[in-house]
């Protein structure tokens, strides 16, 4: 059955709704994004040709502040996918008491078929068409496909529509445009933060376990550092290209060298291969999906060996795999928590940028843990107060309770 992202993550939001009996009004007002923005990207290319891409803006449910993150760059990119993961971005931050709305933003392009100046041709023109209106109203962040110098060509073009200095006005730009230290390596060093928690909280051995992690690119890769660091065997990785297995333990330095090299994680010394499917269902103790949406489905549920799965990437699990691995027993760390280290990071990153006021990293990292860590036992608690199994549904009632308060003290229902 074709995979339908918006069903899976509307179907989550009324359930969640419905267990914690969520204000009818609220619920009414969630079922669609408050505002949507289509436009489109004209784009002269290097050989004199012509081409014109989509391009979004959604902005879930600004009630708890203004909406934040995200700016997705890939070439089967829709509409129905930016509005997905702007509602799990609203669920996000509510969930991590983080006073910020749900944003996410694209456009339907392949950066790998781009040259580097039809890139940032692209990436400018998206914030000229777009006209971002500041820190206070919706903040553009990376996502799959931009990145470090995506976001500076990006602050670059807000500033100079502006004509004045807002580092606040975008997210995710390196420290040298007043962007946080700890950024790029957050989100990996965060699903390790709320993993190590969860292994406390269910009497999991972290020490030697074994991890399959599918995704290497910037979370995927930091989150396997994380692992090997801390005594787990990291037995098999992947990424768009193909995948290794090795039953003792990849070396994750070797690998990460041979990826910058090759730009692959395939061919990689004393391994074997094994393609994305098979990681899913390898022998190992933790699951890690890093990559892209909807990849666990019911079928994969049956046959997933590991005992815990760490999700790493936005919504890889669908709803029916879900209630599968709970029923088999597989301890499931949701993506709005997992993988929140960003958008704690992005929080810190606006808290410096307003402040002019620029914090070490071991501050940064103490925060990022400890806030992540409180999310966690907070869904957990929310999952047991309504007896379920879980801990997704925890952290959205958590969310949907904080975004119902809000929007009854603005008077909105
Ligand atoms: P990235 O583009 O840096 O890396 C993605 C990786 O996944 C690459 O290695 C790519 O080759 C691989 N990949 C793509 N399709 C694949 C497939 N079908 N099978 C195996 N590998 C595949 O992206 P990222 O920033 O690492 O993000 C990964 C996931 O984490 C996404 O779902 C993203 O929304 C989510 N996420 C990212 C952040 C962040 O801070 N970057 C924060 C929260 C959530």
């Amino acid at each position: 059955m074709q995979y339908d992202f918006l069903e899976q993550s509307t179907r989550l939001l009324r359930e969640a709704g419905r267990i914690c009996q969520i204000d009818p009004n609220v619920m009414a007002f969630l079922a669609a994004p408050a505002r949507v923005v289509i436009f489109r990207i004209p784009l002269k290319m290097d050989d004199g040709s012509f081409r014109v891409f989509d391009a979004y803006r959604v902005r879930y449910n600004d009630a708890l502040g203004p909406t934040r993150d995200g700016t997705r760059i890939s070439a089967d990119l829709d509409l129905g996918e930016v509005k997905s993961l702007a509602l799990i971005m609203s669920i996000k931050h509510a969930a991590g008491r983080i006073p910020a709305g749900g944003g996410k933003g694209g456009v339907s392009a392949n950066p790998r078929e781009l040259s580097k100046r039809e890139f940032e041709t692209l990436c400018r023109t998206y914030i000229r068409q777009l006209r971002p209106r500041g820190h206070a109203y919706d903040v553009p962040g990376a996502d799959i496909g931009t990145d470090l110098q995506s976001m500076s060509w990006m602050l670059d073009e807000y500033e100079s529509i502006t004509g004045y200095h807002d580092p606040a006005a975008i997210n995710d730009k390196p420290p040298i445009l007043g962007g946080s230290l700890g950024g790029y390596e957050a989100t990996g060093r965060g699903v390790f933060d709320v993993f190590e928690e969860a292994a406390k909280a269910t009497g999991f051995e972290i020490k030697d376990a074994s991890v399959a992690i599918q995704g290497f690119g910037q979370v995927g890769s930091v989150a396997a550092s994380m692992f090997h660091e801390a005594g787990c065997r990291v037995v098999a990785v992947s990424d768009s290209r193909g995948g290794l297995y090795a039953k003792e333990g990849l070396d994750i330095p070797g690998l990460l060298a041979h990826k910058q090299a090759t730009g692959k994680v395939a061919d990689f010394a004393d391994s074997q291969p094994l393609t994305g499917q098979d990681l899913l269902e390898c022998d190992c103790d933790v699951l890690v999906p890093a990559a892209v949406q909807g990849v666990i489905t019911a079928d994969t549920a049956y046959r997933i060996k590991a005992q815990m799965l760490v999700e790493a990437a936005n919504a890889p699990t669908t709803v029916e795999a879900e209630a599968i691995l709970l029923e088999r027993g597989i301890t499931i760390v949701p993506d709005v928590l997992a993988n929140a280290g960003s958008v704690h990071l992005c929080q810190m990153e606006r808290s410096q940028g307003l402040a002019d006021n620029y914090w070490d990293i071991e501050t940064i990292n103490h925060l990022r843990h400890q806030r992540l860590v409180a999310g966690y036992r907070a869904a957990m608690n929310a999952a047991a107060k309504y007896q379920l199994k879980s801990v997704r549904l925890g952290a959205w009632i958590n969310a949907l309770k904080r975004i119902e308060e809000a929007m009854q003290m603005r008077g909105w229902c």
